[in-house]
């Protein structure tokens, strides 16, 4: 399966065979070699490469169509994450897997999750990629504009500079001469923030692969120079922390040139797993060091030579027999975790399908559901819509809870309010009986004698006293109108919540109803008030409170008081002014705004049945509309996945 850009040529044949006998390969290298390489046996090469390739494609290509249909924008799908510290070599690793130059440079390079999908063609094809992010894709052929594509792309999701961003990348390379693999390229850790970053780009950074790693579906490759202290690498902290058994986790330990002298044995341990084990493991690998860059040594020669490196090196030689050093082996390995990853992955995969679709389609059946197509079913869907609205509205008036908030019960504090306002007013009869008294005197008293001009003081005392009342009188029908109107509003919102028309349509009628029916009940009220002026009541009623007030608190003839001589009989009627009041206004504002207004509105809105668009009555709102969508296209995404899925398991 792995094919690197490299090991093609006689030439490259003869060299390597010439070689001295201590470095030849060791068999199982050998096998490797026969397995990966085109210069060893070609026959054997290219059967064990078909089969191969048939046992490895079928996987890859599995996870990478349910990537393609967006699967993994609802499930995480199996992936290799690269990490590292920044300058840990990440990006030569790639490269050199890859065999397709990368942005590379000092600082922060790589500023958003690369996902680079490379995917073997067969001998002849041409070399071909295709970058796509947010909404682009472009397709070109000249490995030397990767860089450039790359870089402007994160240009463009990340901005010119130093920042970061969290949207992905996809780079897929197909060509001859990459093996089949998709890694994703993450930002290197950074501690310290360089001029116009933020503060907090590390932890930025870190957040962002933290988002990677910590999926069980990634398999991390933490990339770790061998000149530096393995056990205080961020990045390998990172991954224990989010796979503590390592299972998932492959370490690479680059620049094994620029080993310390007389370290060469601490690297070993660490590759031999004695210092700090994973259970899948060290490779070592060796990239183009800067020197190699400036002086132009090709990728395919760079694999060459690391070859060499690790023949002729003293120590670490051993480690081409135990499978654990060269990019070749490095690829081969990652290939094979890959493949071994989706297979453990997909028994879980295939529940996590079978659960999102059934409560997608759950969701869906919930989603209201949008107008039919057919002009004659329109009509038909308005009137079931409308009916609805009208039905709730209806139910509102008749005292039904249909919102989360009950009416009646704001409506009942209201009123109740207004009534307190009613007995309050009777406290300042004293007052006002004295004031009034007092005016009357000066302005109109004739020849009687003061406090002898009672029934005409005590009518101005009533009607001043009520119509200190009219105010608060408007005040509770302002302040039910805005009641009444939120909550007809708010059957409108969830009657017609994805479509917009009607709902505007509907809030306007109200607020244009509930004016109306406000001013009407203003006009009422004021006539009212007016009538009060008049100071009248049935003989009988009158009589009849004032017997029920004296039996409850009889004259006392010894607080004899001219200015205040006659309370009870003030009161008398003033409680049967109240008892009129403290219904009348609640009653005129029940009937005009909630009942009548309920009345008008639900017939204005059937009259749209007849002369309105039906298109534009019955357009969803995007929200509406996309919900649904968006849910019928998962469904029908993951109806797909599990279709392939089953082919598999
Ligand atoms: P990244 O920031 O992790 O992507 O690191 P790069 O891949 O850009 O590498 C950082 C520097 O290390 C570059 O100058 C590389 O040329 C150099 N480098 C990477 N691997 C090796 C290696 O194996 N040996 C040597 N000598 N230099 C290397
Ligand atoms: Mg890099």
């Amino acid at each position: 399966m792995i094919k690197a850009p490299i090991y093609k040529t006689m030439d490259q044949r003869s060299s390597v065979d010439s070689v001295s006998e201590e470095e030849k390969p060791s068999l199982t290298e050998e096998r490797a070699s026969k397995i990966y390489f085109s210069w060893s046996n070609n026959e054997m090469e290219g059967t064990f490469h078909s089969q191969l390739n048939e046992r490895v494609r079928p996987y890859l290509d599995l996870i990478d169509s349910l990537r393609l249909m967006g699967i993994n924008e609802d499930l995480a799908l199996p992936a290799i994450a690269v990490i590292g510290d920044q300058s840990s070599g990440k990006s030569s690793v790639l490269e050199a897997l890859s065999g397709v130059a990368l942005p590379r440079g000092s600082g922060i390079v790589t500023r958003c999750p690369l996902m680079l999908k490379l995917r073997k063609l067969s001998e002849r094809a041409e070399w071909k990629a295709i970058i796509s992010y947010k909404d682009m894709t472009t397709e070109f052929t000249d490995p030397s504009m990767v860089e450039e594509y790359v870089n402007a792309a994160q240009n463009e999701l990340a901005g010119d500079g130093v920042g970061i961003c969290d949207e992905l990348i996809s780079l897929e390379i197909l060509s001859p001469d990459v093996c089949d693999l998709t890694l994703i390229d993450l930002p290197g850790i950074a501690r310290v923030p360089v001029k116009g970053q933020p503060e907090d780009i590390g932890d930025q950074i870190k957040r962002l692969i933290l988002s990677f790693i910590e999926k069980s579906e990634t398999i991390n490759l933490v990339v770790v120079p061998c000149n530096v202290d393995i056990a205080t690498t961020e990045a390998l902290k990172m991954a224990q922390e989010v796979d503590a058994d390592g299972k998932r986790t492959l370490a690479i330990l680059t620049k094994p040139d620029l080993v310390d002298r007389g370290t060469e044995k601490n690297v070993l341990d660490i590759v031999h797993n004695r210092v700090i084990p994973l259970s899948k493991g060290y490779i070592v690998v060796k990239c183009r060091g800067q020197q190699q860059i400036q002086e132009k040594v090709s990728l395919v020669e760079a694999t060459k030579r690391e070859t060499d490196f690790f023949r002729q090196h003293k120590y670490f030689r051993v480690l081409l027999k135990e499978d654990k050093a060269t990019t070749q082996c490095l690829a081969t390995k990652l290939t094979q975790d890959l493949v071994d990853h989706i297979k453990k992955a997909l028994p879980t995969l295939s529940e996590q399908v079978k659960m999102d679709l059934w409560n997608s389609r759950k969701l869906l059946s919930e989603c209201p559901e949008g107008p039919p197509s057919e002009p004659q079913q329109k009509k038909a869907y308005l009137v079931d819509i409308l009916s609805l609205f009208n039905e709730n509205i209806n139910s509102l008036s008749a005292g039904e809870v249909v919102n989360e908030e009950n009416l009646f019960i704001i409506l009942r504090s209201h009123f109740q309010r207004w009534s307190d306002d009613l007995q309050c007013s009777q406290a300042s009869f004293g007052k006002m009986m004295e004031d009034v008294g007092k005016e009357y005197d000066l302005k109109h008293r004739g020849r009687e004698l003061p406090g002898f001009s009672d029934y005409k003081v005590f009518e101005i005392v009533v009607q001043r006293l009520v119509m200190k009342l009219l105010g608060p009188a408007l005040d509770t029908l302002k302040i039910i109108r805005e009641t009444v109107q939120a909550q007809f509003i708010d059957i409108s919102k969830m009657c017609f919540s994805t479509y917009p028309f009607l709902d505007c349509v509907a809030v306007n009628k109200i607020d244009k109803i509930q004016s109306r029916q406000e001013a009407k009940v203003e006009e009422r009220i004021r006539e009212q008030f007016e009538m009060e002026k008049l100071v009248y009541t049935q003989d009988t009623i009158y009589l009849k409170s004032l017997t029920k007030m004296e039996e409850s608190s009889p004259v006392n003839w010894a607080d004899f008081d001219t200015r205040n001589k006659y309370p009870e009989m003030f009161q008398s009627y003033y409680e049967i002014v109240i008892q009129r009041l403290a219904d009348q206004i609640p009653m005129l504002i029940r009937f005009f705004l909630l009942k009548e207004s309920a009345r008008v509105l639900c017939s204005e809105m059937l009259g749209l049945i007849e002369g309105v668009d039906l298109e534009k009555a019955l357009c969803e709102s995007s929200d509406g509309s996309r919900n649904r969508h968006d849910l019928l296209s998962r469904i029908e995404r993951l109806s797909e996945a599990q279709e392939k899925l089953s082919r598999f398991i």
